[in-house]
């Protein structure tokens, strides 16, 4: 991935410093991941029973809660790590380097405060967050994307440009596959493919490719099997992964030759369903509202038991992370936020549609809705 400019990392660490003292934290402990690539540009790959901890301390709280005087953020490493840090991470970051047979976790602590409250990586391990709480009794952890939700989901100009560029390219993608025979080859034949075109249109990773054929599209989370696929089937494909550091994550349904009356009510209901999720997000919505108005449109269609998840899901560094647009999430929505609306119905044993394109919320050229960065056709597609 190609890092952002330096003053991108001061600042996001800045702003995490702030955002920590508002919410009332003595700081944030970031463990490597997305989290650390974002304030760092730059993970530790080191194996994870080994500690690697990024202290930020929130704002206004240095004094006390760094005795050692951090004036900005500490990076407790291994050892063996520290060179490489040093010369990959961005941004002024002061390294305590430790060594096997060390206590890690109390050398850590000290850069804490004693019966602090910090907010830490959602996906730090059990092993480090409990020898945590073994070194520094009394202090408590919440995990990050409840304590700050708003930190990683709101996107800068620069990352949505990142985040539309890996949406063009999945739109490539499908742009190809549908050029391509589905009837007589297996499931597992085509996400190869998907695989190979996600690579060749910007993608160093690819996260998941599922071709769900017939009855297989009746389950949202089929993964591509040895399935054959046969003429008359509706084909889900969901696909996507990180190119230059940032998510694709795009669903059509395509149908193999000539569809059914039936087959086309159920996408004209989800295309509809998608639709009003999009025009949701206006001006003082809230996440659940964009869940609300899909699934209103499925309710009425007379499918309602049949759209069995929520409609959408954060997307940046990760291609699912908060803000999660799911009834009772009452966060509002914010000017940078991207997500996917991805309404589906699923009809157990026969077939399953879904459409899913990631968008932007209120954005320079859109600042009363959202603007999508999937523009792949929305009609169902027939293919061969
Ligand atoms: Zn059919
Ligand atoms: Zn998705
Ligand atoms: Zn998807």
């Amino acid at each position: 991935m190609t890092p952002f400019a330096p003053h991108v990392y001061a600042d996001r660490r800045r702003r995490a410093a702030e955002q920590a003292a508002r919410a009332g934290l003595d700081g944030i402990l970031v463990t490597p991941g997305p989290d650390m690539t974002y304030f760092l540009g730059y993970t530790s790959d080191t194996a994870a029973e080994r500690l690697t901890l990024l202290v930020v301390p929130a704002a206004g709280t240095v004094s006390e809660s760094a005795p050692d005087g951090i004036t900005e953020a500490l990076a407790v490493v291994p050892r063996l790590e520290a060179h490489d840090l040093e010369r990959n991470a961005v941004g002024p970051v002061e390294v305590l380097a430790w060594s096997d047979g060390d206590d890690e976790h109390a050398a850590a602590g000290r850069q804490m405060r004693a019966g602090g409250r910090y907010a830490i990586s959602d996906s730090a391990w059990a092993l480090h967050v409990l020898a945590l709480q073994r070194s520094l009794p009394g202090t408590s952890y919440e995990p990050f994307t409840l304590a700050l939700p708003m930190l990683r989901a709101v996107k800068s100009s620069e990352e949505i440009a990142r985040l539309a560029a890996a949406g063009a390219g999945a739109d490539a993608v499908f742009a190809e596959i549908v050029q391509r025979p589905f009837a007589g080859r297996r499931e597992s034949d085509v996400a190869a493919e998907l695989d190979a075109l996600l690579r060749e249109h910007g993608h160093e990773q690819v996260d998941f490719t599922l071709v769900c054929a017939g009855a297989n599209g009746a389950d949202p989370h089929h993964d591509a099997g040895p399935t054959l696929i046969h003429e008359g089937d509706l084909v889900v494909l969901d696909f996507g992964g990180l190119a230059d550091g940032y998510g694709s994550d795009t669903t059509r349904t395509v149908h193999v030759g000539e569809p059914t009356v039936e087959e086309r009510e159920v996408h004209d209901v989800v295309r509809a369903a998608q639709q009003a999720g999009f025009e949701a997000v206006r001006p003082g919505a809230a996440c659940q509202d964009v869940d609300r108005a899909a699934r209103r449109v499925i309710d009425d269609a007379g499918y309602g038991e049949h759209f069995i998840h929520r409609t959408g899901h954060g997307i940046g560094l990760t291609t699912h992370e908060p803000p999660y647009m799911v009834e009772g999430e009452g966060l509002p929505i914010e000017a940078g936020m991207c997500f996917s609306v991805e309404p589906g119905i699923y009809l157990p044993g026969r077939f399953g549609v879904r459409i899913e394109d990631i968008v932007v919320a209120f954005p320079e050229d859109a600042p009363q809705g959202a603007r999508r960065l999937n523009e792949s056709p929305r009609e169902l597609v027939v293919v061969g």
